[in-house]
């Protein structure tokens, strides 16, 4: 019965590996959301927005003082100069943020190019918008932008659709790969939409947005969320900045989606954004250590793996171990060792992710190092 627009898109493999650990008990490294909520503070916003009278519809481009903390909050870390009024529109997660860009600027046929491996809502999107996805593959095992493969598939395309710091390969682009990006961005006239939602999970490495660069900024759309940066994925606040046309077409497709939503939660996340910023820190310092642990431990179980720039997502090439791929290896892997992964396969057009598997370190250590025990004990190789 499902539409065309959306054959061939599986059930997002984040809620299958999800109710796959609920259903079995296992330690959960698949689906990346912490189990610590973000700071109590910001908790009490939100409850004393809830008992304060923020309980009706809020605008529909968001709350004034939300709008107001992001374009402070880029202005403050990257020197970017929005209007509040006009570069500015809160969504439902950058989940919203990312549908409504697409849906709103992309023409049925207009090519996109989209790195790959790529988040999952990225190839739904694309396709329920009518556009046609021009993957550029990051490589294992250190998955650079291959400039080269950017440039040939620039051509004649209308969008780039970027991810950096990137979900699933933890790459963050560096300043000389993002000029390059910018470049090819201008030759070809292309709008880019440029995810940053893991912008402050970096590990000695600066995140540096695109729109930063000249000549960016009037055609780059940015997307972010409070989900990431302060532990409260559950909440599905997220905003798109940039020129006005761009935001607005965003708001234009994004009226008819939800209209609005988190009422109560949108104050909240503007007191995280103007009074909390020594949070996303600390969870990045913290992050570091525990992607240092479960990086260490997988390569003493025999899942090679190197250690991300960015995110809270860490990349094992599971060839050694003789299984067919990743998805049939995930989906013994909580009987096997009682525990959760992901695999990369379903993030590729081609089969260069077949034998790639994800884990989420944005975990407690406890449960990271019960996770890491329990793969150690077991047998992990195919056939047994
Ligand atoms: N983009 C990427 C790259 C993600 O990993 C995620 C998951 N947080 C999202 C977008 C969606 O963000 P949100 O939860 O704010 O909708
Ligand atoms: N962004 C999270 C991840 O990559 C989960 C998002 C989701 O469940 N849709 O694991």
């Amino acid at each position: 019965m499902t539409v065309s627009r959306l054959q061939g898109i599986a059930p997002t493999i984040f809620g299958v590996m999800s109710t796959l650990a609920a259903r079995t008990g296992a330690v959960n490294l698949g689906q990346g959301f912490p189990d610590v909520d973000g700071p109590p503070e910001v908790v009490a916003a939100a409850v004393g927005a809830l008992h304060g009278g923020h309980n009706q519809y809020a605008p529909g481009p968001g709350v004034p003082a939300l709008r107001e903390a992001v374009a402070a909050h880029q202005e403050r870390h990257y020197g970017l100069r929005l209007d509040p009024a006009t570069d500015v529109v809160v969504t439902t997660g950058a989940t919203e943020a990312i549908a409504a860009a697409l849906l709103g600027l992309v023409e049925p046929g207009d090519p996109v190019v989209v790195l790959e491996p790529y988040y999952d809502s990225y190839v739904a999107m694309i396709q329920m918008a009518g556009g046609v996805r021009r993957p550029v593959t990051l490589r294992a095992p250190d998955f650079r932008l291959d400039l080269a493969a950017l440039r040939a598939a620039a051509g004649g395309a209308r969008f780039l659709l970027l991810n950096s710091p990137h979900n699933p390969t933890g790459t963050v682009l560096t300043g000389e790969e993002l000029a390059a990006v910018a470049q090819v961005a201008v030759e070809h006239d292309l709008t880019v939409i440029t995810d940053e939602v893991y912008e402050h999970l970096t590990y000695d490495v600066p995140h540096l947005p695109l729109a930063t660069l000249p000549g960016m900024h009037e055609r780059t759309l940015t997307l972010s969320s409070i989900g990431k940066s302060f532990s409260f994925t559950g909440w599905k606040v997220g905003w798109a900045t940039g020129p006005a046309d761009l935001v607005a077409a965003v708001l234009a497709a994004k009226q008819w989606l939800t209209y609005t939503s988190g009422a109560p939660l949108q104050p909240a996340a503007a007191y995280a954004l103007s009074e909390a910023d020594a949070y996303p820190r600390r969870l990045a310092a913290s992050l570091r250590e525990r992607r240092d642990l479960l990086c260490a431990g997988l390569n003493a179980a025999g899942l090679p793996t190197r250690a991300p720039q960015g995110t809270y997502f860490a990349v094992s090439d599971i060839r050694g171990l003789g299984w067919p791929d990743g998805l049939s290896f995930c989906r013994a892997l909580p009987e096997r060792a009682g525990v959760v992964g992901i695999p990369l396969q379903g993030f590729y057009d081609s089969d260069e992710g077949r034998h790639l598997v994800r884990w989420a370190f944005c975990k407690r250590p406890e449960v990271l190092e019960a996770g890491l025990e329990r793969l150690a004990a077991a047998d992990l190789t195919y056939g047994r």
